[in-house]
């Protein structure tokens, strides 16, 4: 599942491209939006929310999620009036928007062409009018890449996750009703840097807010930077995808583990053991057996 801050480049790329030009033509390839037409219509820019991208075009919003394996790629046009091939399989594009050259108050900006953003394998597709974004999107927690984020907003997702108490902390980090913008690798690092077992109750998570402080932090740190790194540029993550390696600070070995809710912890795969369904990806995490005890 993609992280919040490959979806937060994403919408920043996107954005960068397509606002103040106009869509010329557009192909949404889900049968719920397949009629819609958003020929003529000004882009006025795009934007993630969490790991949701709000596109807003006229007075619609088209909202997109990557789920797994979802991605956003720009192409541009040769002379002879062509696009540029796709670097991905025609049979995975879920959306086509191209769009005319940019234009300011003078008129067409100097040397700007058409451009066609395409989304392929998009988790979901949608789109609503603007004015129901708060209404669509109002079940997400705190946005941890928000330009606005501050304290109230982390002590509101603290409070969301201790809506339920007892929940395993692992779970409820990946819930985005608590907060938005955590995957699993997010995930397993912060609960590292922070010294907690996933499986602990969140009630029993002695400082709450220094965990989604360090969850914001790395997202932060992270989201202009493609190589994701929570430690040093040579050895960009504490543990995870390190199953069976020595811990970096006290030379454990690093395990993975399932954290389904259902039984969390219950069934502990093998060091380097690859996952047969890409659902799984959501239920597994890296803990060092030392630095993460159990509490509560
Ligand atoms: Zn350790």
């Amino acid at each position: 599942m993609p992280e919040g801050d490959t979806v937060w480049r994403q919408a920043q790329a996107l954005h960068r491209a397509l606002a103040g030009r106009t869509v010329t033509r557009a192909s949404l390839r889900f049968p719920q939006v397949a009629e819609v037409d958003l020929t003529g219509l000004p882009i006025h820019g795009a934007l993630a929310r969490g790991k949701n991208i709000l596109l807003r075009v006229g007075d619609i919003t088209v909202h997109s999620h990557l789920k797994m394996d979802g991605l956003w790629q720009l192409y541009g046009q040769g002379t002879d009036g062509r696009w540029e091939r796709w670097r991905q399989p025609a049979q995975q594009v879920r959306a086509i928007i191209e769009a005319s050259p940019r234009r300011d108050q003078t008129g067409l900006v100097a040397g700007s062409q058409p451009v066609q953003a395409v989304g392929f394998l998009l988790g979901l597709l949608d789109v609503f009018p603007s004015s129901a974004e708060e209404s669509k999107l109002g079940h997400l927690g705190p946005d941890l890449l928000s330009p606005v984020w501050s304290d109230q907003l982390a002590q509101q997702a603290v409070t969301n996750l201790l809506a339920r108490p007892d929940r395993p902390i692992g779970p409820a980090l990946l819930d985005q009703g608590n907060l938005a913008g955590i995957g699993t690798i997010y995930r397993a690092e912060t609960l590292f840097l922070t010294g907690i077992h996933p499986q602990t109750p969140v009630a029993a998570v002695p400082n709450l807010t220094a965990l989604v402080q360090t969850a914001h932090l790395l997202l932060d740190a992270n989201r202009n930077r493609p190589l994701r790194v929570t430690r040093t540029n040579d050895q960009p993550l504490w543990c995870y995808g390190r199953a069976g390696k020595p811990c970096y600070r006290c030379g454990a070995a690093i395990i993975l583990e399932d954290l389904s809710e259902q039984g969390v912890g219950a069934d502990r795969y093998a060091a380097g053991h690859l996952l047969a369904r890409p659902e799984d990806t959501d239920r597994i995490s890296f803990r060092c057996p030392n630095c993460q005890p159990l509490l509560g």
